[in-house]
């Protein structure tokens, strides 16, 4: 049997972000170079929310694992060794299930955190921290009002029916999610300032709401925001268990080497 210090280094990457799509690259990148000698093998996990998914250059695997018990099971089958939770800042629930998981099988996890967006001068935003919050800060006045937080957490705005929408996700939305009076716009960014402009005028929009995803290439609708004096409603991040992070990419793949020299 070979030595266990020269089998790459089994690696689980929880995705569904630009972070963990360049982290894949990169990792393809460098088992290319090192053909004879991959350190590090990698397996990216997405959740399937999206139709038609960005496939990574590398193995990848898509659903739900089963909660923390059906994670624990997949991480010993597959002897991983190391996890990099690279999902999405309101996947609060992922991360959670990782990082239990993780302390169960003694398996070192790093989460790839990606600052959060800041507001600047000339910025007008409202900071709330949940979709309900969003829906009432939009006040009792009907407004034009451009919803930028995927088709997952629609529904609390059904409650504030007198609005207009313009929805924007990456697939359509189902249409009992919807509050009535919604345009649904399917895109997926990144995004220019030129762009976000054009569309906010187009729509004449009075008011964005958003989450605070930090993502670069979702942030022109800020610019553009506060180049034509539109409001923002700015929901807050979900509070993640603790755990060892990085801004990007570079330092997850940084980390990764250190647990190869580790290993061996
Ligand atoms: P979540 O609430 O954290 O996770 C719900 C369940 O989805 C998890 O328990 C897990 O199922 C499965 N899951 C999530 N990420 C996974 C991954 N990378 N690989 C395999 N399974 C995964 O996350 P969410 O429901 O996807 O989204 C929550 C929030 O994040 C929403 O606001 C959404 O808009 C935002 N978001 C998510 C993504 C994404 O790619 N997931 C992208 C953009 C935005 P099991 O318990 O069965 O393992």
């Amino acid at each position: 049997m070979e030595p266990r210090s020269s089998l790459p280094l089994r690696t689980l990457i929880l995705g569904g972000t630009t972070e963990a799509a360049n982290l894949a690259r990169a990792l393809a990148h460098d088992a290319r170079a090192l053909a004879h000698e991959p350190t590090i093998a990698a397996t990216l996990s997405l959740a399937g929310r999206t139709t038609a998914p960005i496939l990574p250059p590398i193995p990848h695997r898509i659903g739900g694992f089963g909660g923390i018990a059906g994670l624990v099971a997949y991480l010993r089958t597959t002897e991983t060794a190391a996890i990099i939770d690279a999902t999405h800042p309101f996947a609060a629930q992922i991360s959670d299930h990782a990082c239990q998981a993780a302390a169960l099988t003694a398996t070192p996890i790093l989460r790839i955190d990606r600052p959060a967006w800041r507001a600047e001068p000339g910025d007008q935003w409202t900071h709330v921290t949940t979709m309900t919050q969003a829906a009432q800060a939009l006040g009792p006045t009907p407004r034009r009002v451009f919803l930028t937080i995927g088709q997952q957490d629609l529904a609390p705005f059904r409650a504030a029916p007198w609005h207009d929408y313009i929805i924007r996700s990456v697939d359509p939305p189902a249409a009992a999610l919807c509050p009535p009076n919604a345009e649904l716009i399917t895109a997926r960014g990144p995004f220019t300032v030129a762009g976000e402009t054009a569309l906010l005028q187009t729509h004449r929009i009075d008011i964005i709401v958003t989450k605070n995803a930090g993502a670069a290439a979702t942030s022109a609708k800020l610019t553009a925001a506060r180049t034509l004096g539109i409001p923002i409603i700015m929901i807050a991040r979900p509070s993640l268990p603790p755990c060892p992070t990085v801004p990007d990419a570079d330092g997850a793949l940084d980390w990764l080497k250190r647990q190869v020299i580790t290993a061996r």
